[in-house]
């Protein structure tokens, strides 16, 4: 068998059934791993008694023949989820030493399936990002990088320590959110599978809120079926979130016959920027011929709202965060700020939360806050959930016409490399989620497939978008892809 740490979920389940392995061994060379990959900085709180425990009750219920679905299975998680017990800061100062009594109820599932922490992973802070470099851990590193180079790449963002974490084999699986492409992203960048499902099928019951409407969580593995297999342990629906759907859970893993047949797949015009690398243009085209090989048929399609999604993202999301973020005071969690004499309750306020927060987290709070204010309100907040509403609306259409999936590239690059894009030009950064934040203003399911490398031997992604709560038909459709695409490359060990 090949070393553990390597193992997709798959594979280690079925090696666990068999006896060919135990729990406590995969576990173990995965904390092997995790402690020879420092510089990649991707897990930010190791634990390692937690991992270990689980891992030998895990053994035990895999004797006993009562074994959950994951049972057994070593996994990485945000740091945005909050871990009972465990540091759970989502990357930021103003939750140093917050120390959950609760866990989120995705977390919780995936340790109910059997699943084995190892320990919790770098991410921007608070998830505003697309590079991880504005945790206040450092960024995390891309184990891939351009050609002969040594250049740091980013491996994306939000979850960039956990696609970091998946791409170098230090754990077989991340739990990773995504509010704009928070997912799908960094999965792109670092040649694994990422899927934000539909919003509403993952609770978010204990996961630090972003923007409340667009948040979602999902798994970042190794291949399609280890999605599949991950998704179904994290969504169900729940009474502590109020969005979350009351909709039965179906397996998955059972629905990938890679069979698409007759499937008609969208490729719409709006998503062929001007500007876009010839590259990506390729990969899009080379996708379609693919599904069409499959036996898909691929239809030109229309969103014509598509270019107001990233401005009417960068109003809606930032709006919710600032909102989301009031609670974050010195009062209740976290950091407080050493205070002068005289200061007050004001100054405590200001001094902590000018202290604690990043500056792309105290951009986001001031632009919120702003296009939030009685004299701004309709002018930005109420006309960006109208042109939401629009381009929902574009999506249903399609749909409505018969439209199963539908394919546009995941990013518009490869990954960058790290202290490329500066502070300065925020735009430049935001400009990557262009394909992606459409799909969680609509709420859809969409997923990441690697399909290729570009001339630097850096990995590229293709997105597919699926109609409302068919996440097992998309992950159907992403299967297929995979399989013709047959991406089987891994990063040069460097670390
Ligand atoms: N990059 C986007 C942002 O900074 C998306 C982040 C996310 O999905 N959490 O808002």
């Amino acid at each position: 068998m090949s070393e553990l740490n390597t193992l997709t979920l798959a594979q280690a389940r079925d090696a666990l059934r068999k006896g060919e392995t135990t729990s406590v061994a995969l576990t173990e060379a995965c904390l092997a791993a995790i402690e020879g990959a420092g510089a990649l900085n991707a897990f930010v709180h190791k634990t390692p008694e937690i991992a270990l425990e689980r891992a030998r009750a895990a053994d035990a219920r895999l004797q006993s023949g009562d074994a959950p679905k994951m049972c057994g299975l070593p996994i990485g998680i945000k740091d945005l989820f909050c871990t009972r017990g465990v540091p759970s800061q989502a990357a930021s100062r103003i939750l140093e030493g917050f120390k959950p009594e609760y866990e989120s109820t995705v977390s919780q599932q995936l340790a109910d399936a059997g699943a084995v922490m190892l320990g919790k992973l770098n991410m921007d802070e608070f998830a505003m990002g697309s590079s991880n470099e504005t945790s206040c851990y450092g960024n995390a590193v891309n184990p891939w990088r351009r050609g002969n180079e040594d250049t740091p790449l980013t491996p994306g963002g939000s979850s960039g320590g956990s696609a970091a974490a998946v791409a170098a084999d230090l754990c077989l699986a991340a739990t990773g959110t995504d509010t704009g492409g928070s997912i799908r992203q960094p999965a792109a960048f670092t040649g694994i599978t990422g899927i934000k499902p539909t919003y509403g099928r993952c609770s978010r019951w204990g996961i630090v809120a972003f923007a409340s409407s667009l948040d979602q969580a999902g798994p970042m593995t190794k291949d399609v079926r280890d999605a599949a297999i991950m998704l179904e342990a994290m969504c169900g629906h729940d009474p502590k979130d109020s969005t979350s759907a009351d909709l039965a859970v179906p397996d998955f893993e059972a629905m990938l016959t890679g069979d698409i047949r007759g499937k008609k797949i969208g490729i719409p015009r709006e998503y062929r920027m001007d500007g876009m690398p010839a590259e990506i243009e390729k990969l899009w085209t080379d996708g379609a011929a693919m599904l069409k090989e499959a036996g898909a048929q691929i239809v030109d399609i229309s969103l014509p709202h598509t270019k107001y999604a990233l401005p009417t993202y960068y109003v809606i999301a930032p709006a919710e965060a600032s909102s989301n973020l009031a609670r974050y005071d010195g009062v209740r969690y976290g950091h407080r700020a050493k205070l002068a004499k005289g200061d007050g309750i004001t100054e405590m306020y200001e001094k902590t939360r000018a202290e604690g927060f990043g500056h792309e987290v105290q951009r986001r709070v001031m632009v919120g806050t702003y296009v939030l204010s009685a004299g701004f309100y309709d002018a930005y907040y109420n006309r960006a959930r109208k042109v939401r509403t629009l381009i929902k609306k574009d999506f249903e259409d399609v749909f409505a016409a018969g439209i199963d999936a539908i394919l546009t590239p995941a990013t518009p690059s490869a990954a960058f490399g790290l202290g490329e894009m500066t502070d300065a030009d925020p735009v430049q950064m935001y400009l990557n989620d262009v394909f992606t934040v459409t799909v969680n203003l609509a709420g859809l399911p969409g997923v990441a497939v690697p399909a290729g490398l570009d001339q630097q031997g850096l990995p590229l992604g293709l997105q597919l978008i699926g109609r409302p709560w068919e996440e097992g038909d998309l992950l159907n459709t992403a299967y297929a892809l995979e399989q013709a695409a047959g991406f089987l490359a891994k990063p040069g060990k460097w670390w």
